[in-house]
């Protein structure tokens, strides 16, 4: 993930793609006009990259020329007009090719049809690198594309935001906050554990149980490890410091995801102000925090039984389990109102079914 200027943006098109589809366009270019010793137009900015690796493998006689379109605001009703810069050439009776980084709506294009026909060229084509045909708005044909992407903002290899990353090598997108960031919310053995494993698989989402990571610091001996056991084995939570800095290294973990579903966390007000704070730093936010809701009996039965074949400390003595639960309804279920106030609240029936709650769980996201 890069950012440029305030936002965000992560990898979309590598090198090996964008070099195969200039080699192709240069290939289906070469087949129609080599004989002609056409001359290629560069519409810069944004094409500068492309139109040099497609002279790379466009390996005929050519001329080559770049033009600026330039917009100014005209008095007259329709607003914009654009004005062609550059052009010295003579190019009347000559092949031209017109080469343009990216077409999304096709507005210059018109534009580009005019000038060139009033120059009286003998023929006239375009060829576009990326094309965004749910963009497209105009009629033209657009004679040579080399790949068609969907209708995302991007930058790089030559295309910019707001002037930046017109220099990286490869493509990217902008990371639009589609990521769903969800905590899973409930009582020790509310079905937090087993929800997330099949709602990650379904929406894709990493899944960071702290509880998960702290154990599996006290199995490798960790002096995080270490350090959370004489909590964990009372039942007591872990100070904030600790549990806000593992997590947030775990979030670091995982540039990539999709989205996150916490579970286990946050578990006080103040781990759940720096979860925010933190992912404001990352431009992501939670999307939505939703409980399991079941009676403390059912739950401490659970539990018993899970401390059976888990072997949990935690869950095998029903006056730990208590205090689990004392430690949940004094620190954690203020939570509530803190998510509600953010309008993310959500709440499910968490006794049935597995099947049955991932469906009242599905329900919820897919809502967002
Ligand atoms: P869990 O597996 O979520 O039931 O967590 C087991 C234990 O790990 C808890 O009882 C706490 O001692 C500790 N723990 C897990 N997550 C947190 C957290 N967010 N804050 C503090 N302690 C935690």
């Amino acid at each position: 993930m890069i950012k440029l200027h305030d936002k965000y943006f992560k990898k979309f098109i590598s090198q090996e793609q964008i070099q195969e589809a200039v080699a192709k366009m240069a290939m289906e270019i070469a087949k129609d006009v080599k004989e002609e010793q056409p001359i290629f137009v560069g519409i810069l900015n944004g094409v500068f990259m492309f139109f040099a690796d497609f002279m790379k493998v466009y390996n005929y006689p050519c001329e080559m020329t770049f033009v600026k379109l330039s917009s100014y605001h005209g008095t007259s009703s329709s607003g914009e007009i654009k004005e062609l810069i550059g052009l010295s050439q003579d190019i009347e009776g000559r092949t031209v090719i017109v080469l343009e980084d990216i077409i999304d709506t096709g507005n210059t294009l018109d534009e580009l049809h005019a000038i060139f026909k009033a120059k009286k060229v003998k023929d006239f084509k375009i060829g576009t690198l990326f094309f965004k045909p749910e963009a497209y708005q105009k009629q033209h044909k657009i004679d040579y594309i080399g790949m068609e992407i969907p209708n995302e903002f991007i930058v790089g290899y030559g295309l910019d935001y707001d002037e930046l990353g017109r220099n990286l090598p490869e493509v990217y997108q902008l990371h639009t906050n589609n990521m769903i960031n969800l905590i899973l919310f409930g009582k020790p053995g509310a079905g937090k554990g087993t929800q997330a494993n099949f709602l990650k698989e379904k929406y894709n989402l990493v899944h960071i149980s702290t509880g998960d990571v702290f154990r599996y610091n006290i199995k490798n001996g960790t002096e995080l490890g270490v350090l959370a056991k004489s909590y964990i084995d009372k039942g007591d939570l872990v100070p904030d410091e600790v549990t806000i800095n593992m997590l947030q290294a775990e979030v670091e973990k995982n540039p990539e995801a999709n989205g996150f579903i916490f579970d286990g966390f946050p578990r006080t007000t103040a781990q759940a102000e720096a979860l925010d704070n933190f992912l404001t730093t990352k431009d992501m936010g939670i999307s939505a925090t939703i409980a399991l809701e079941a009676d403390d009996e059912i739950l401490i039965q659970r539990l018993l039984e899970r401390g059976k074949v888990s072997g949990r400390a935690d869950d095998q003595d029903e006056a730990k389990i208590r205090n689990r639960f004392d430690e949940y309804n004094q620190k954690t279920a203020p939570l509530i109102d803190f998510y509600k106030k953010q309008n993310k609240f959500h709440s499910v029936n968490g006794i049935g079914t597995i099947e049955e709650i991932t469906v009242r769980l599905s329900s919820v996201i897919d809502e967002l």
